[in-house]
């Protein structure tokens, strides 16, 4: 059986550098979505409580009930289901939303600076106040989500420029629809590392939290550890002669005499099949052939393989980004905290 092994070590490593760039745990809200990056939602929302992580982000509201007794404050990014809960916070990403929530639901503002994926646009704020008030929503947030801050251009300046005016424009008219001064955060993982000091409410932390953040070279790459390795069974050993080949549509030739092995781990684990032919493990174990459904093959003949420790390595050779193979890890994969 595939193997997810979760580093402890690593993840309160991480979590330290995060919480020393933002200058206090209480900032950090740990993102949760989509089973935490892959990681397993349970296992990090009880990583997260046990470091004194008091707040977390999550996709969706299942998510959220799942893991309400670790935190103090949950956000929801994704609502089609509202309910009226102390704990849970909705994200507000088209004015559309507003009127279909239950008086009393709490809520944070998502506003578009720049992205144009969700948030009301900069110019209907007001509406939103406006909207949130005679719907009796408590306004908890105001937030945005940047498009390039991995990268160095002066997109995230760009961006941070047009959030201060729509926080300018929240206090301006917090007298006139009565609302408590919202918090404001703009920052994911890559955001946070691009202040010098970090003068936000908040940082909604995901990749960076799991070990695997990556930036353009110039911009300041903070020592981070990757939380998750994924291991795979042997199912068997052979021996190649030369012109043989391995797996569907023979797409590995040996060139000589040589030692493989087939492990328990396919596509329908989540190991992205753009990847065959093109990898080699953190071992030096090289890839051979299509990856099948539930199998795979390597040279070599470990029991136990570890296929990354850095899925961002795996991601390139598939052609995609770390994010994405982490994700898609299945989730019956068995996660084991070490
Ligand atoms: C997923 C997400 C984050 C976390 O991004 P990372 O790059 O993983 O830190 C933060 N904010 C929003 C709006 C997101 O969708």
């Amino acid at each position: 059986m595939a193997i997810i092994r979760l580093s402890r070590k690593a993840y309160f490593h991480n979590l330290d550098i995060i919480a020393q760039k933002v200058g206090a745990v209480s900032k950090i809200a740990v993102v949760l979505k989509d089973n935490a990056y892959g990681h397993g939602l349970l296992e990090m929302a009880k990583l997260s409580h046990e470091y004194g992580i008091k707040e977390a982000v999550v996709h969706n509201v299942n998510e959220a009930n799942e893991i309400k007794e670790y935190f103090e404050k949950i956000l929801v990014f994704a609502g089609h289901e509202y309910f009226v809960d102390e704990k849970l916070c909705y994200a507000i990403n088209a004015l559309s939303q507003i009127e279909k929530m239950p008086r009393g639901a709490l809520v944070e503002l998502k506003v578009d600076t720049g992205m144009h994926r969700n948030g009301v646009a900069m110019d209907e704020v007001e509406k939103a106040l406006s909207q949130i008030s005679e719907q009796g929503l408590v306004l908890k947030g105001v937030f945005t989500h940047n498009r390039s801050a991995d990268t160095l251009s002066s997109e995230w300046f760009w961006q941070r420029k047009n959030f201060e005016k729509v926080k300018e424009k929240v206090l301006a008219l917090q007298a006139e629809y009565g609302y408590e001064i919202p918090r404001f955060h703009s920052s994911n993982s890559a955001a946070a590392f691009r202040f010098k000091e970090f003068d936000e409410d908040l940082v909604r932390v995901g990749i960076a939290a799991y070990g695997c953040l990556e930036m353009d070279e110039t911009l300041e790459q903070p020592d981070l550890q990757p939380v998750m390795t994924l291991t795979a069974q042997k199912i068997a050993t052979r021996t190649l002669q030369q012109g043989e080949h391995v797996g569907y549509n023979a797409t590995f030739r040996a060139e000589k005499e040589m030692v493989v092995s087939t492990y328990d781990v396919g596509y329908a684990d989540g190991l992205i099949r753009a990847a065959s032919n093109r990898y080699t493990t953190p071992d030096g174990e090289q890839l051979l052939g299509r990856i099948s459904m539930d199998n795979s093959s390597f040279t070599g003949a470990k029991e136990e393989l570890v296929i990354f420790e850095n899925v961002n390595r795996y991601a390139e050779a598939a052609g995609t980004i770390g994010y994405e193979v982490l994700v898609g890890l299945h989730p019956e994969i068995k996660r084991v905290i070490i």
